[in-house]
């Protein structure tokens, strides 16, 4: 009923990777309530968290005025609550809190400070973020949590088909006939994704679900594959080698568009189903079964998750799948190809905009002298650092080892999100200098000396880039409250006393400047955007709305080949023994976002699911004298937790699930830093763990 509100402002959904275009309605200033509208990616559909999931925005945690440190507050770490923060804090004026925050960062300088920035901003203020470390301290040492969640996929996505994003929309489902989904929980994760899946085995589709935990898209399974936690390789190398063996690969593509395919095929040899089901817990005819339905698709996709790339053999895993949808020529036409479902609504468009250590925009390296003297020749600066930065659980370190002094985090919230993460708030707590720009005070800005207040998504404009390569129009619909201000604001008011001398006036004016040395961001501008809402990357022409596929030719690799990157098996790190005998898995809930400081401050998501809670099957229940409900103790060697325990038959017996999103009993307490050689990715998907009663 139109009565109900009095505008309606067309924005994007701040949650996950899937992008749905939504329509706030506003009366009085205040969001009333949320509608989905037809965006290419959702077509008019929410889930839970993007229709009702908004009211965080006007929680009266909200932060509204800068805070600084005050000299005689109680040591940093302890919980600053609402009711208590005058303690610890005092209230200063925009101009003093970005004058302190922005001297103590320069008293530091150079390779003392670093900068956490965030896939919950918007590309313009990502771009602004990496920017300011790289022009103003001259070195990368810039990341964000992409570093905790595909970029293993993207280390894998890269080097062997030459680009870190998707090759095809997840809406191509509609167009193929088999699909794998492995390492991923898209009915909670991806929920509207999801529709799109169901809809393509209602067709007839086949559906090959891959995962640890027997998820709920396994009632829309062909074949559910209920693998032992961490043994991905040995599975995908044996349906590979059935592939090889019985000549069901494509020979035509992998002579046109590949390279090392004899060396794949070489080291598939050994990788026989019989010998492989013993270590992946999958039976051999199953494994035969798989291939050949894959092999004998007309045009098959592969969904992935972070059950795939929070490994310490992440990037081999996404390998595998490389090579499978390689062999089988399974890239680069309707219906077919690679999609790593990415987590957050700007996730990937944070990492475009260069939001990552290794990479300026548009995955352009550091170290490449032509590279950055073209961003310097824009940003009309000096050079800066060669040298790849430190990544997220590096900085960390860093800190720990006293090369790292002081650092700029801007909508993370390490203090919840890191592995081990005591280690990482023991880190924050040596800080000599903390700039904490969000918009509660988050378990990160309880170790802050300056907090600055920022913006929700539906208080300020800018773009931001869904899963599929869309680039969507975020608007402003409401004001933000009190003194808060929008982040990009705040980052050039910041990088103007850092003597950066920046002089942006809007979001528009820093999309045209990353225009500059962005080619995936050719023929579409924000104008453009303003208008149609939404424009895929790649855009061939003014008028083309995007390439939901890509690669139909060939690979941005040299000759323009992808490879086959053999992948062998590498044990998890934390293997479980007589101390800790089970298996430890984190996750997410439908209901939750990452570490809840959004969505346990929504009134129905909350409301929905209000209890820290884990997983654990009927039978370890029973072994362990714990009703469903009761609460268990969960120990690994880096501590211990107390959280409710609930039956759930979908995990095995010797492992438990367990949400991130509870402060009270973080998850991540327990959670083992053993990173990936090549994405630097915890292994968050696998430690040993003890379960006891309590
Ligand atoms: Fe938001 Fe993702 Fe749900 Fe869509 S599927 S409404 S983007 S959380």
């Amino acid at each position: 009923d139109s009565a109900d509100f009095d505008r309606e402002v067309e924005s994007i959904c701040p949650f996950c990777g899937v992008g749905c275009q939504i329509s706030l309605k506003i009366k009085d200033d205040k969001v009333k309530y949320v509608e989905g509208i037809n965006g290419p990616a959702n077509e008019g559909r929410l889930c839970v968290k993007g229709r009702f999931g908004f009211d965080y925005i006007h929680h009266d945690h909200r932060l509204t005025k800068p805070l600084i440190r005050r000299e005689d507050a109680p040591a940093k770490g302890l919980n600053v609550d609402p009711a208590n923060w005058q303690e610890f804090f005092r209230e200063a004026t925009w101009d003093e809190a970005l004058d302190f925050a922005a001297k103590g960062l320069m008293d530091i300088g150079g390779t003392g400070v670093a900068g956490f920035g965030s896939a919950k901003c918007t590309n313009e203020e990502a771009y602004l973020f990496q920017k300011m470390i790289r022009q103003g301290f001259g070195h990368n040492n810039v990341d964000h949590c992409t570093r905790l969640c595909h970029a293993s996929s993207v280390a894998a996505l890269m080097e062997n088909v030459g680009s870190g994003a998707v090759t095809a929309t997840f809406n191509e489902i509609e167009n193929a006939d088999v699909a794998i989904a492995i390492g991923c929980n898209p009915i909670e994760n991806h929920p509207v994704a999801a529709t799109y899946f169901k809809q393509f085995t209602k067709r007839g589709g086949k559906l090959i679900v891959m995962d640890p935990r027997g998820q709920a898209l396994k009632r829309f399974s062909s074949h559910m594959l209920q693998f032992r936690p961490g043994t991905d390789v040995s599975m995908l190398n044996a349906i590979m080698h059935v592939i090889v063996e019985e000549e069901l690969y494509d020979k035509q593509y992998i002579e046109a568009y590949t390279e090392n395919w004899e060396a794949e095929k070489a080291h598939l040899k050994d990788f026989t189903p019989e010998k492989m089901a013993e270590v992946c817990g999958i039976d051999a005819e199953t494994l035969r079964d798989v291939a050949r339905t894959f092999a004998g698709a007309n045009a098959a996709m592969i969904f992935w998750g972070m059950g795939v790339s929070q490994h310490i053999h992440g990037t081999d895993n996404s390998r595998c799948l490389i090579s499978l949808a390689l062999m089988t020529g399974q890239l680069g036409r309707s219906g077919a190809g690679l999609h790593p479902l990415r987590g957050q609504n700007n996730v990937q468009g944070a990492s475009d905009a260069g939001l990552i250590p290794m990479f300026l925009p548009d995955y352009q390296s550091v170290m490449n002298d032509g590279v950055r003297s073209a961003f310097t020749d824009v940003w009309k600066s000096g050079d800066f650092s060669s040298e790849k930065g430190l990544t997220v659980t590096e900085i960390m370190d860093a800190v720990h080892d006293g090369d790292i002094k002081g650092m700029y985090v801007l909508g993370e919230n390490p203090a919840m999100s890191d592995p081990d993460v005591e280690h990482a708030r023991d880190a924050l707590a040596k800080l000599e200098h903390l700039v904490v720009q969000d918009i509660f005070i988050t378990e990160t800005a309880n170790y802050a000396d300056v907090i600055l207040p920022a913006s929700a998504f539906a208080e300020k404009s800018g773009t931001v880039t869904n899963t599929n390569r869309q680039v969507q129009m975020g608007r402003p619909a409401v004001p933000p409250p009190g003194e808060a201000r929008e982040d990009w604001w705040i980052e050039v008011e910041l990088a103007k006393r850092l003597g950066l001398g920046w002089n942006y006036q809007s979001p528009a004016d820093v999309f045209a400047e990353m225009k500059l040395n962005m080619k995936s961001l050719d023929n579409i501008t924000w104008e453009r955007l303003e208008r149609e809402n939404a424009v895929t990357y790649p855009s061939l022409s003014p008028e083309d709305p995007g390439q939901a596929i890509v690669f139909a030719d060939g690979f941005p690799r040299p000759d323009g080949r992808a490879r086959f990157t053999p992948a062998s098996i590498i044990a998890p790190d934390d293997v479980p023994d007589a101390q800790y005998p089970m298996i430890l898995t984190t996750g997410r809930q439908l209901e939750h976002w990452h570490t809840g400081s959004m969505t346990r401050r929504s009134k129905v998501l909350d409301g929905l699911e209000p209890e820290a809670n884990c997983s654990l099957h009927p039978s370890t229940l029973r072994k362990l004298g714990v009703t469903a409900g009761e609460h268990v103790r969960l120990s690994t060697k880096r501590g211990s937790i107390e959280i409710m325990a609930r039956e759930d038959r979908a995990v095995s017996p010797d492992m438990v699930f367990l949400p991130f999103a509870y402060v009270e009993a973080a998850a991540n307490i327990l959670t083992n830093p053993a990173v990936d050689p090549y994405g630097k990715i915890p292994e968050f998907k696998f430690s040993a763990v003890k379960v006891e009663a309590v």
